[in-house]
């Protein structure tokens, strides 16, 4: 145990550079390398790579080489870990649908020689029976299954393919540590989890989703020039301050950016219909800090790291809370106090209700799925609907959605605990340090 955690923290330093593991990173690889299965649950930014990533650098047995397969739905995502995996000079491969033949063999070979310890492939990879053939002539030491959200039948990632992942693992001659790893977990999703990746006795490891520098704000809107009038008012006394303003379409992306230049802010638009150039220049400025307001859809966020965004409105309804947190959670990410407002309307509510009852489940045959997707969808709808209208803390109630029983009633630093209905942030600062 004790070598473990020396050769882990030596790993980490060498390969990493960091000087130490983060929250519960050591008990996730400790756990790993002692062949137990795990279910970390951890929001976005914990470092939950980094839990499949060490183990792979642990030698193998007699000399045998081992593997690291890496699951993940994400395509950009498997590119970059790669590059950054390369770069710090664990060498590390990815397949995806255009990966031709000769690279697919190519990277087998590599594999099986020892000479990549990381692979990650998309869900569907596995049903493939060129993959499995490989699959079953490798020793795989871990199997990691990245947004494991997506494998619980209801939710709204779901990806059908990872319902594939468990049977997989039953064809392998050697049954590798299965760890499953999300930053989206409500009680019932991580019951899913183990129960559809047959996860055996796993190690549970829950991060607190506590976001304490974050102050959460939310008003009801009646118009749209309300909505213009609160962002541009707002915008106009936090000028300088990076901030992005999430909204439910592209065109209103496009309609909001000209009223906030108008205004004078210096804002620009986006979202996934740019071209593609324009789009990474917009990223860009915001990043370099030359642009300090990004208006844009959810397409933009997904793997910006950008620390001291200071604040996040939700012009209209997120899908979900797990989707609002996400967005509101990129304000911040420096651990200095930072402002997360949502806007809201009753109507969006009413449209949101009437969307579910017209498509949920188009995609699932069985009636029976059909409802139950139903109720799901209409479960996340009510969830959001609370946390709008609660006269509760709102930290509180975001908490006690994904499964966390807060520390306190009140947290001081929401508009229900501040009595306000603005945005407001300042007495964030106090909680910020407070646990660690
Ligand atoms: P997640 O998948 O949980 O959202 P990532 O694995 O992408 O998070 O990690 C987020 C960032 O944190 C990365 O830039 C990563 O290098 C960094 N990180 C992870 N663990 C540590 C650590 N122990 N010390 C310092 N930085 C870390
Ligand atoms: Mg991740």
């Amino acid at each position: 145990m004790a070598d473990i955690t020396a050769w882990a923290l030596r790993t980490l330093k060498q390969r990493y550079g960091y000087d130490s593991f983060r929250g519960r990173q050591l008990d996730v690889i400790t756990a790993i390398l002692g062949h137990r299965d795990v279910l970390a649950v951890m929001p976005t930014g914990a470092g939950k790579s980094l839990c499949y990533q060490i183990p792979a650098c642990a030698p193998g047995r007699n000399g045998v080489p081992a593997l690291v397969l890496v699951i993940t739905p994400l395509r950009a995502l498997m590119r970059d870990q790669v590059a950054h995996l390369t770069g710090h000079g664990i060498p590390a491969a990815f397949i995806y649908s255009e990966t031709t033949e000769d690279g697919r063999r190519e990277i087998y070979t590599a594999a099986r020689e020892g000479r990549i310890r990381l692979l990650y492939v998309a869900p569907e990879r596995l049903s493939t029976q060129g993959f499995l053939r490989f699959a079953q002539s490798v020793r795989i030491r871990l199997l990691a299954v990245d947004e494991a959200h997506c494998v619980f039948q209801w939710g709204q990632d779901f990806r059908p393919d990872y319902l594939g992942i468990a049977s997989f693992v039953d064809r392998l001659p050697e049954r590798p540590v299965v760890a499953a790893f999300t930053a989206s977990a409500t009680p019932d999703v991580r019951d899913g989890i183990v129960r559809n990746l047959r996860l055996h006795d796993p190690l549970r490891v829950m991060t607190s989703f506590d976001r304490p520098n974050l102050y959460f704000g939310r008003r009801e809107v009646h118009s749209k020039t309300e909505r213009d009038d609160i962002i541009t008012t707002y915008a106009l006394s936090h000028r300088g301050e990076s901030g992005i303003v999430y909204c439910t379409s592209r065109a209103r992306t496009e309609e909001l950016a000209e009223v906030l230049k108008t205004a004078g802010i210096n804002a620009e638009h986006f979202h996934a219909r740019m071209d593609e150039r324009l789009k990474i220049d917009v990223q860009n400025a915001f990043l370099d800090g030359s642009l300090d307001v990004i208006v844009a859809t959810t397409a933009f966020g997904m793997g910006v790291d950008k620390p001291d965004v200071r604040w996040v409105i939700n012009d209209g309804l997120p899908s979900s809370l797990e989707e609002y947190y996400q967005e509101a959670g990129r304000a911040g990410r420096d651990g200095k106090p930072a402002s997360c407002l949502l806007l809201w309307g009753r109507h969006e509510f009413e449209f949101r209700r009437q969307c579910i009852e017209e498509s949920a489940g188009s995609a699932l045959d069985a009636q029976q799925d059909r409802e139950k997707a139903r109720k799901a969808a209409l479960e996340r709808c009510s969830a959001m609907e609370g946390y709008c209208t609660t006269s509760g803390c709102l930290r509180a109630y975001m908490l006690r959605y994904f499964g966390e029983e807060p520390l306190e009633k009140r947290c001081g630093t929401c508009d229900s605990c501040t009595g306000r209905s603005s945005l407001h942030r300042g007495a964030g600062a106090k909680r910020a340090y407070r646990k660690s």
